[in-house]
């Protein structure tokens, strides 16, 4: 698979200009004095389908043929991914069926389906749900759309990387959280056009160091995947993610996922900003490597705010102290 260019990134922006507004990235004096670095938050939590997704959905189905509608898609996801293809679909009248992994956030598989897509559960983890949707997709003839392996998906989420920098041409580095990497991924693609001087940092959670540990080795690995927050949970490296994180990617660090649950908080709190853990990962990479921030001027990607709602009542009631 070819690794998108920043080409297709504007070519993706020309499709997206019409059916997203830019989202608007902000600095909070509290949040950057929290964290010891001149901190600005890119807000993906306010796109329609509370996550960043929707930017390479849109773009992928705006690519496919009407044949191609036709037969529809199948995806796999933990749920923003979902909401991403089922939004886009919905669009496009292309119909979709999303494979998720046994017991999923309740309000996520909800979206999915008021979204008017079908919602199949299967497996203990997203590679369980992956081999099934592979098989759907193969008996269906339809289109199977990975998480991560998509280079349309890629070139669409980039486009928020464009607005980063345009938004800000002074960065010394953005921190991207990880899953499957097509936001990391989509930062190095632009970053190496538009600001080749600028850090690009993912954060995984420790418990699910699948992309991470695949970037340190430079193999593709499978690692257990244990972790709370939906949107990091890839038990396998990506080929083309990894290829170009590979390339462009400054570092990667490990978050716990304690720090992630105290970084929502301090979202909450500091940036008056609800999060999904993911969504507040790059937060918890500050929180947890103060030093490697000291005085530099950071975006955090706020990648999503689908909290459930345990997850949401669990954060509110973190001891005082634990956060400074
Ligand atoms: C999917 C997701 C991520 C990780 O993105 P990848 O492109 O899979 O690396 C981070 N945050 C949220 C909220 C997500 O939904």
């Amino acid at each position: 698979m070819r690794t998108p260019s920043i080409g297709d990134v504007f070519r993706a922006r020309r499709v997206l200009d019409s059916l997203l507004p830019p989202t608007p990235m902000w600095s909070y004096p509290a949040l950057s004095a929290t964290l010891g670095a001149d901190v600005l938050v890119k807000h993906e939590n306010v796109q329609p389908t509370g996550a960043f997704k929707i930017r390479g959905g849109l773009n992928l189905l705006a690519g496919m043929s009407p044949e191609d509608r036709q037969r529809g898609i199948v995806g796999y996801s933990t749920g923003n991914h979902a909401q991403s293809l089922a939004y886009a679909a919905r669009r496009v009248g292309a119909s979709c069926t999303i494979v998720m992994p046994e017991k999923p956030n309740p309000l996520k598989a909800a979206a999915v389906r008021a979204l008017g897509a079908d919602v199949v559960e299967h497996g203990e983890t997203l590679d369980g749900a992956c081999e099934f949707a592979g098989k759907l997709a193969a008996e269906r003839g339809s289109r199977l759309v990975s998480a991560a392996n998509e280079q349309e998906i890629v070139a669409g989420v980039a486009t928020a990387y464009l607005e980063v920098f345009e938004q800000a041409p002074d960065l010394d580095a953005v921190v991207v959280p990880v899953g499957g990497g097509s936001g990391a991924a989509a930062a190095c693609v632009v970053a190496a056009a538009v600001a080749p001087g600028c850090e690009i940092i993912g954060v995984q959670a420790a418990a699910s160091p699948a992309a991470h540990d695949s970037w340190r080795t430079g193999e593709l690995l499978k690692r257990p995947n244990r972790t709370a927050a939906e949107g990091l949970a890839t038990g396998a490296g990506f080929e083309l993610t990894q290829r170009i994180m590979g390339e462009h990617l400054t570092d990667f660090l490990l978050v716990d996922d304690g720090t992630i649950a105290e970084a929502q908080w301090v979202m909450l709190r500091d940036a008056h900003t609800l999060t999904e853990g993911a969504g507040a990962a790059s937060v918890a990479a500050l929180l947890a490597h103060p030093e490697r921030f000291a005085d530099k001027r950071v975006a955090v990607m706020c990648t999503g705010a689908n909290a459930s709602e345990r997850e949401l009542r669990a954060v509110t009631q973190l001891p005082a102290a634990r956060v400074a």
